[in-house]
């Protein structure tokens, strides 16, 4: 038994009393009981337990529930489950005690802690998948995330007692993943203290010479401060304002983040100021109005930019920041940011969330958080989302700054900066994002890649027979609009593997054979592929009939003409000993290397001949074309006589749908950019246009599938193009 010495239990009473001290204000005697209860529980539980410091473990939990109240303000029940948070994980006692003895509410809270807990692995998929888990508990109560970075908090301030690596996990962990969690539910303080020490432990030497140059400067920063303020000030008095101002230099990691980004000198960086007035506002006047009046003096005495004005006061961000920023000329010509906030504000800005249980009537931000916690569940509930992608793209989520945008109707609506029309489509809702197909961005038409600026006023039109496009993918950037057009693309992918997998068993019953592994082997080879998925879906797309398989299943294996082309053959590089100019070649659906001469254009049922060009490229000619003459004089080693069995590959026809802002000249900028690619041939083209939107598709005769997508992307660059996309051809002439 390794129980405490006397200065130890000294300490952690005094430690537990601190706890008791700053709880008093908030807790009537009762609670106070209730968390002399949890603290007995929890150091009996953890008697035995000594942090890696070698300090008694009780001093943990004691530490979280004193940032969860004093740093975060959170409430007695928090206080509890941040006592407990680590007893059912490391201890004897289980959650149907702490239930039994707590009740409901704070046995959820210790659940929800104790599965979160930070057995990250270091694979980082299991870590996304950790994390999914964390986010999974958010939906039942938030404390339980703010709980969690409290926790870690604590951790990274003790971090110097863990061996090395397990620093470097850590501090990369927490940087990943806690910080900007603490970012977006507007906990400040902790964010950048989370990220300050992360600093300190994955760039030490950086760490200290902003410390050191920060330091060097602190005079001077001082006196600027104050040579700007005293005007202000005075002014401020002078009004009956009770305010205090203050010049906190931007936080150690976010002064190395831009050295780092923008690869600017720490002078650089440094010599931009941030100062803050918080006010007490004056009864019977709106907070609102008090900030303004506040600007107002300020800008009485240096000029504002006029571009670097925002006003989170009338519209807060969705996390619920709230203050009035201005940008205006100091003395010595250095910009100086202004940042204006009543006491309120001020507290939402350190505290965050919590903040908000604090003061009544704000019930429009946390619908902004619950919001976005319901957006969160449902990325989270669907159960085809991989654990990796859902991270990158809900940390997207976390990182971007917002814009705000207005609904036909007027709704105010925050999407992330850089979201499109179909970003602000999706967020409306999944179906009208699914069969959007353009947008009016204050009622001018516009693709549904605009990207959007604040506020605009959008309206998404749409149409039933729209689908989406693997295109779209490319211009989103909302998490929502991502994971909805994966699951549309996933389904329609598991729906025609489904239709090709059927198609295949009725196929193969109707020519009496079994589906054994030649039989596959075979498939695989035609279909250049390994994966039943991909060719079951292949064949959904193609759903060719009974004939075309019965000519690929009876097909001579791929690599007989593999041999024939001498492809392969590193002994005989002799071309034409391959050529077997006594035989016609059989250019069939196995065949894969050909061309269509561009020079003559055939196409099936031609008279045609092959001339093996230098790349091993079989190049087919018309018969009479001219330069297939003048080859069958000069190099006729090279040429062969050709049958095409089926029309099928060798003339592939494919067709393309293309949408976008009616404008004069784009169809002819689509016809220039058709006749500048090599392997294509147009044979149809159909426009029609309306609501100034124009629809259209072009038919192509394409060597293959990869030439049509190079088709398809350089249509998809020409102005005015919002959309561009393969279509399925249903009837070949
Ligand atoms: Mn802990």
């Amino acid at each position: 038994m390794n129980r405490f010495t006397v200065k130890e239990k000294k300490v952690i009473l005094k430690e537990f009393n601190e706890l008791l001290h700053i709880a008093e204000n908030i807790t009537d005697q009762d609670q106070r009981d209730l968390i002399r209860k949890a603290f007995n529980m929890a150091y009996e539980a953890h008697a035995n337990m000594r942090r890696k410091s070698g300090e008694p473990y009780i001093l943990h939990p004691i530490a979280v529930a004193k940032i969860c109240t004093h740093e975060i303000g959170l409430g007695t029940k928090s206080i509890l489950a941040a006592l407990l948070h680590d007893v059912v994980e490391d201890t004897e006692v289980t959650i149907e005690e702490i239930q039994h003895q707590f009740g409901d509410k704070i046995s959820a809270i210790v659940d929800g802690l104790t599965k979160i807990s930070g057995v990250f692995v270091n694979r980082t998929d299991l870590q996304a998948e950790n994390f999914r888990k964390i986010l999974m508990t958010m939906t039942g109560d938030l404390r339980v995330i703010i709980i969690k970075l409290a926790d870690r908090l604590h951790n990274m301030r003790t971090l110097e007692s863990m061996p090395p690596n397990k620093q470097l996990k850590i501090a990369g962990e927490t940087l990943y993943i806690y910080a900007p969690l603490a970012h977006r539910l507007g906990l400040y303080a902790i964010k950048s203290e989370l990220e300050d020490l992360c600093l300190k432990y994955l760039h030490p030497q950086d760490y200290d010479n902003i410390v050191n140059n920060i330091l060097d400067s602190e005079k001077r920063r001082l006196t600027y401060i104050n040579r700007f303020a005293l005007p202000i000030t005075n002014k401020l008095n002078e009004e009956g304002f009770v305010f205090e101002i203050s010049g906190r230099p931007k936080s150690i990691y976010s002064i190395w983040n831009k050295m780092e980004t923008k690869k600017v000198s720490f002078e650089e960086v440094y010599d931009l100021f941030a100062i803050r007035i918080i006010f007490e506002p004056k009864p019977n006047l709106p907070e609102k109005a008090q900030c303004w009046s506040i600007y107002s003096i300020v800008t009485d005495m240096y000029i504002p930019r006029s571009d670097r004005i925002r006003d989170w006061v009338s519209q807060p961000k969705a996390n619920g920041y709230e203050a009035l920023h201005a940008t205006v000329m100091g003395p010595g010509g250095k910009w100086v940011e202004v940042q204006i906030r009543s006491n309120r504000m001020n507290e939402i800005a350190e505290k965050g969330y919590a903040a908000h249980w604090k003061y009544k009537g704000a019930t429009h931000h946390e619908s902004e958080l619950d919001r976005w916690i319901k957006e969160i569940r449902e990325m989270l509930e669907d159960p085809r989302s991989d654990a990796l992608e859902f991270l990158d793209e809900f940390k997207l989520n976390l990182f971007t700054s917002e814009i705000m945008v207005f609904t036909p109707k007027g709704e105010i609506i925050t999407l992330p900066s850089g979201s499109t029309a179909l970003d602000f489509a999706f967020f409306i809702h999944s179906e009208i994002g699914l069969h959007a197909i353009g947008a009016k961005v204050n009622h001018k038409l516009v693709g549904l890649n605009h990207v959007l600026q604040g506020g605009d006023q959008i309206e998404i039109l749409t149409s039933l027979k729209q689908q989406p496009d693997l295109l779209w993918l490319k211009f989103v950037s909302t998490a929502k609009a991502k994971t909805k057009l994966k699951a549309a693309f996933r389904e329609k992918r598991r729906i025609i593997s489904v239709k090709g997998k059927i198609h295949l068993e009725n196929l193969l019953v109707e020519m009496d054979m079994k589906p054994n592994s030649t039989v596959f082997r075979k498939l695989y080879n035609h279909y250049n592929t390994r994966n039943k998925e991909e060719l079951y879906y292949r064949i959904g797309e193609d759903m060719f009939d009974q004939e075309y398989f019965k000519k690929v299943l009876k097909k001579r294996s791929l690599n007989k003409y593999i041999k024939f082309w001498g492809i392969g053959n590193q002994e005989n590089t002799d071309a034409a000993k391959m050529f077997d100019k006594s035989k016609t070649l059989i250019v069939d659906d196995n065949m894969r290397n050909y061309n269509i001469a561009s020079c003559c254009n055939p196409i099936p049922g031609d008279d045609v001949i092959g001339y093996k060009a230098d790349d091993d490229e079989l190049e087919i000619h018309k018969t009479s074309c001219p330069k297939a003459i003048r080859l069958n004089s000069s190099e006729s080693q090279n040429v062969v006589k050709v049958e095409w069995t089926t029309q099928r590959i060798l003339a592939f026809l494919g067709r393309i749908s293309l949408k976008g802002i009616d404008d004069i000249g784009i169809v002819n900028d689509c016809t220039t950019v058709i006749s500048q690619e090599l392997n294509v041939n147009m044979r149809a083209i159909n426009f029609e246009s309306h609501d100034g939107i124009f629809e259209g598709t072009i038919d192509v005769y394409v060597r293959n599938a990869s030439d049509l997508n190079t088709l398809i992307m350089n249509l998809s660059r020409v102005k005015g193009i919002t959309q561009t996309a393969r279509m399925e051809i249903k009837d070949h002439e």
